[in-house]
């Protein structure tokens, strides 16, 4: 099957999902998911599945990037903080919706391959930067909207919380451990937050400080040979604190 069919099958199968903003779909036809995983997986673009990275990384299941968006409401005038850019995909999706995206990420290999990316692209309306994203981005606060791509234990962090402007929408996912993990949405009002519970999920953890002790980014040839050989290992916990860059986790984001 072509990568187009594949294109059109899962399209389909988000609508029978209840992904029913054309835009969010609009912004999953045009960006091509293939052009930020490694080529060994290019034949699973559109499998609506996880897909290792690097960094025991994963670029998220396609239908928990459609409905994130989704619950995000974003428009074309607002300004859109990303917590965790990894592959850059969920960042260029909300590039085409929104006005400008900020997004942090703590693994800088990841950071320098999702800004290649962009620039590939030809994608405008991204800045990135390595850092703790829990700590958000000060300079650039505050944000009409906060998406969070990896999961917070029990508690928003303190600092993005103050840094949602009012009427802003934050998405995150939070839960102790994978099989307790939901994505909330929280607003920010005149008096203070008001938090939805929306469904449940399996993100990899929201983890403290940049990373550090990272080699460069290696080129693809030694990747895919390396990457070749592990793509069985298994393995849910998918950021363990070691900086290793080579895939040797199994996606962690599984459909539920
Ligand atoms: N949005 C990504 C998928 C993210 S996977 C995509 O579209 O591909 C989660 C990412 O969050 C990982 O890359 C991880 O390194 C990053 N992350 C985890 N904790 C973080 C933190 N405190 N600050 C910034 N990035 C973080």
């Amino acid at each position: 099957m072509s990568l187009l069919a594949r294109k059109i099958r899962l399209i389909m199968k988000l609508r029978k999902s209840g992904i029913t903003d054309t835009a969010v779909l609009g912004a999953i036809e045009r960006v091509p998911r293939e052009a930020f995983i490694p080529p060994m997986f290019h034949d699973q673009a559109y499998e609506d599945t996880a897909l290792p990275i690097g960094c025991h990384q994963t670029i998220s299941q396609p239908l928990t990037v459609a409905m994130m968006t989704q619950e995000l409401r974003v428009n074309d005038r607002h300004k859109v903080l990303e917590i965790g850019t990894g592959s850059g995909y969920q960042a260029s999706i909300l590039s085409r919706l929104c006005r400008r995206v900020y997004s942090i990420e703590r693994h800088r290999p990841l950071l320098a391959m999702a800004e290649q990316r962009f620039n590939e692209l030809r994608v405008r309306n991204i800045t990135c930067k390595a850092a703790d994203g829990m700590k958000g981005w000060i300079e650039q606060a505050p944000f009409d909207r906060i998406i969070v791509t990896a999961a917070a234990s029990a508690e928003p962090p303190e600092m993005l919380m103050a840094q949602m402007s009012i009427g802003g929408i934050m998405i995150l996912p939070m839960g102790r451990d994978k099989s307790s993990q939901f994505i909330y949405r929280i607003t920010r009002t005149e008096t203070g937050y008001d938090t939805e519970k929306l469904m449940p999920t399996r993100f990899v953890p929201l983890l403290p400080n940049v990373a550090r002790n990272e080699p460069e980014p290696p080129d693809t040839t030694i990747a895919d040979a390396i990457n070749a050989g592990e793509t069985q290992a298994v393995g849910a916990d998918a950021d363990d604190g070691d900086d290793s860059f080579f895939f040797s986790a199994a996606p962690a984001l599984q459909p539920v």
